[in-house]
């Protein structure tokens, strides 16, 4: 009785209906596998007749056994198979027969729940689902098909959202309806909300719309970057939050405007084209970091320097580049100070020399005022729902990009713990 325990235990089963043989551990070469197979079988003294209802008496007769060939985990990483012989009965009734069932296994169904649970359990680590299929000695489909169960499980709630949001969007895959797709986090614990297949206006219109405007309306804080239909978005379905620009997006957007500027000068001065190519890191970033006093040799310049003189000397070499620069310093400085006067003060201020892309970015900042004030003076920023897009990138890295929209998200939720398998929910 004890070992019949321990088999139970080590198969992870809790049917005590199942009895195993005496000799029910042996050897094969299954699929060209060596495997362990265990042979039992399961009876039990049935309730009544399952096909016309009638209670048991001696009309339900044994009928003989049927064989059920089911995979179970893994044992001692040799792939396991548990033979179970079904103890069916007749119906002299209905003259119908069934079989024994057990909460191990699903009807019509050779995988066990273990295993699928084990399945649901590697999904939530960033592995491909090949990997987990060859793990469980179970069929790539198999694994498809325990992840898609899962989309039954997202549940939004429709009457709350939290008091800060994160809005953001990430690549998706090919068969979505927009290129890119959306998601939203909340902005304190960088938990994710929902995963919208299509970023586009009037479809996040949409899907707004399907909250409540309670919920809507007690938003406080939105963090977005400078992708205008969100603002459209925002002014129309959360009356009263406040539009923040992340901090990280508005740097980006002069630092880009910098660098293309100095692409340009780089290919008109093929003399100095190569220290332009060279040092272009020295020039974007904060000047206060660089260094003046540590003198050395530089590639491209025949004395001792330190970096303070390189990103001088590239800056004197023409007045946009010099004037891009500068702008882009002070932009930088008036955000990690926190000065909006500062800030206002840099952008009102007329250059006549700035480069045309700065002149782009500068526009744009204007543009955005309000929300970089915003930005500047409460601490939330993206950098949580940036993590997470990491993570989706990773996700679709590992497993070499996905098909369905509906999956990819379902996994997406699994790895990030939003959707937590459990041994029942399969
Ligand atoms: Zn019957």
């Amino acid at each position: 009785m004890s070992q019949l325990n321990n088999t139970l235990k080590l198969l992870n089963l809790k049917d005590e209906n199942i009895i195993f043989y005496d000799n029910y551990l042996s050897e094969g070469v299954i699929k060209g596998k060596r495997s362990l197979i265990f042979e039992g079988y399961l009876t039990y003294t049935p309730e009544g007749c399952p096909c016309c209802g009638c209670v048991f008496d001696k009309n339900i007769v044994k009928h003989g056994y049927k064989l059920s060939k089911l995979t179970v985990p893994k044992i001692s990483n040799l792939a396991s198979y548990l033979y179970l012989y079904k103890q069916r009965y007749k119906c002299r009734h209905c003259n119908h027969t069934f079989s024994c069932t057990t909460n191990e296994i699903d009807k019509y169904c050779y995988i066990s729940n273990n295993t699928k649970h084990s399945i649901a359990l590697e999904a939530t680590k960033k592995i491909s689902e090949k990997d987990i299929a060859i793990n469980n000695n179970v069929s790539h489909s198999t694994v498809n098909r325990i992840i898609d169960s899962y989309q039954s499980h997202i549940k939004v709630c429709r009457n709350y959202l939290p008091k800060n949001l994160c809005f953001d969007e990430f690549k998706s895959v090919k068969s979505a309806v927009g290129a890119m797709s959306f998601n939203f986090c909340n902005a304190d614990t960088g938990e994710i909300i929902d995963i919208v297949e299509d970023r586009r206006l009037y479809s996040l219109t949409r899907y707004f719309s399907r909250y409540s405007k309670d919920a809507r309306s007690k938003v406080k804080n939105i963090v977005i970057d400078m992708y205008k239909p969100y603002i459209v978005l925002i002014k129309t379905m959360f009356p009263n939050a406040n539009i923040i620009t992340d901090k990280f997006h508005t740097v980006q957007l002069v630092n880009r405007a910098l660098n293309k500027t100095r692409i340009s000068l780089m290919n008109k001065d093929k003399l100095n084209y190569n220290k332009l190519k060279r040092y272009w890191k020295l020039l974007l970033r904060d000047r206060d970091s660089l260094n003046h006093y540590k003198f050395q040799k530089y590639t491209c310049f025949n004395h001792l320097m330190t970096e303070v003189d390189i990103v001088d000397y590239l800056t004197s070499l023409d007045i946009t580049l010099n004037e891009s620069y500068l702008f882009y310093q002070r932009v930088r400085q008036a955000i990690s100070s926190k000065d909006t006067q500062a800030f206002d003060n840099i952008i009102d201020t007329h250059c006549s020399n700035l480069s045309s892309y700065m002149i782009t970015a500068r526009n744009t900042l204007i543009e955005h005022r309000k929300y970089i004030h915003n930005s500047i003076n409460c601490n939330l920023t993206n950098a949580r729902i940036e993590g997470i897009n990491n993570l989706i990138k990773v996700i679709k890295r590992i497993s070499f990009g996905y098909r369905s929209f509906l999956h990819f998200k379902a996994r997406i939720l699994l790895i990030s713990g939003l959707i937590k398998p459990t041994y029942n929910s399969i």
